[in-house]
């Protein structure tokens, strides 16, 4: 069984999809959407040695080294032409670091493939880098899960893609559904901003001028959005 976080993430994979997991660590989401029989094949990707033997052990577990090859490799390096890769997960990991991984391996994407974004922070980079190449959203939801707000992010390219600065901030197609985790977390965050700035002002510190006016503007932003 999957956590609530990648039961999320797995229901954006499109069914018969062929699935690269970059950062897979165990390999359990590519081991349960094969499992399901959701996914037709799957790429597992992981940078650093311990988590490669685990998703290995997991594959082989299963006895899904048919249908599921595990690579060491560096993000997108994961991926080779021959996989014929329709979907690509990125989970679990900063959005600062999702987006140097896209950027860095753009040569391995075809421009078809379905991007499925989990980042833990640093949305706003992401969505910045996802226009900048020609990304749309198709959909993106928030959750809360052991106190941590996690947001999904799935992304195709399209022609002419364009956002707005607050779009970019909290997401396009949140800003619309403004669920009730999307107002909670930017409740939160806004209380964060205000202390923040009080803090600023109380103590008088000589704080970057720049850095206090970004987080006003920020929390400006979130009081007229709720
Ligand atoms: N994707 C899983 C999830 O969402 O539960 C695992 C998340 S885990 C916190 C992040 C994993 O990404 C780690 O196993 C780490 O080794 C891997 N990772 C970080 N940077 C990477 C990169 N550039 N290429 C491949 N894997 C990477």
């Amino acid at each position: 069984t999957l956590s609530t976080r990648l039961e999320r993430v797995a229901a954006h994979v499109p069914a018969g999809a062929r699935l690269a997991d970059i950062g897979s660590d165990h390999g359990y989401l590519p081991v349960a959407l094969m499992r399901r029989g959701v996914i037709e094949a799957a790429v597992a990707g992981e940078v650093a040695l311990t988590p490669f033997h685990s998703a290995q052990r997991t594959v082989r577990d299963n006895d899904l080294q048919q249908h599921i090859t595990v690579r060491l490799a560096n993000g997108l390096a994961a991926i080779e032409p021959g996989d014929r890769v329709t979907a690509v997960s990125i989970c679990g990991m900063g959005g600062e670091t999702i987006r140097d991984i896209l950027d860095s391996g753009k040569a391995r994407l075809s421009g078809e493939e379905r991007l499925i974004l989990q980042p833990n922070g640093g949305e706003q980079p992401l969505r910045q880098w996802l226009m900048n190449n020609g990304y749309r959203i198709l959909s993106e939801e928030v959750l809360r899960e052991n106190l941590f707000d996690y947001e999904i992010i799935v992304a195709e390219r399209a022609e002419s893609v364009s956002y707005t600065d607050q779009e970019l901030y909290f997401g396009p197609l949140q800003m619309q559904a403004r669920s009730p985790a999307f107002l909670d977390k930017w409740q939160r965050k806004l209380r964060l901003k205000q202390q923040t700035l009080s803090h600023f002002t109380r103590a008088q510190q000589a704080l970057p001028e720049a850095k206090v006016q970004e987080v006003a503007r920020e929390a400006q932003w979130i009081a007229e959005l709720l």
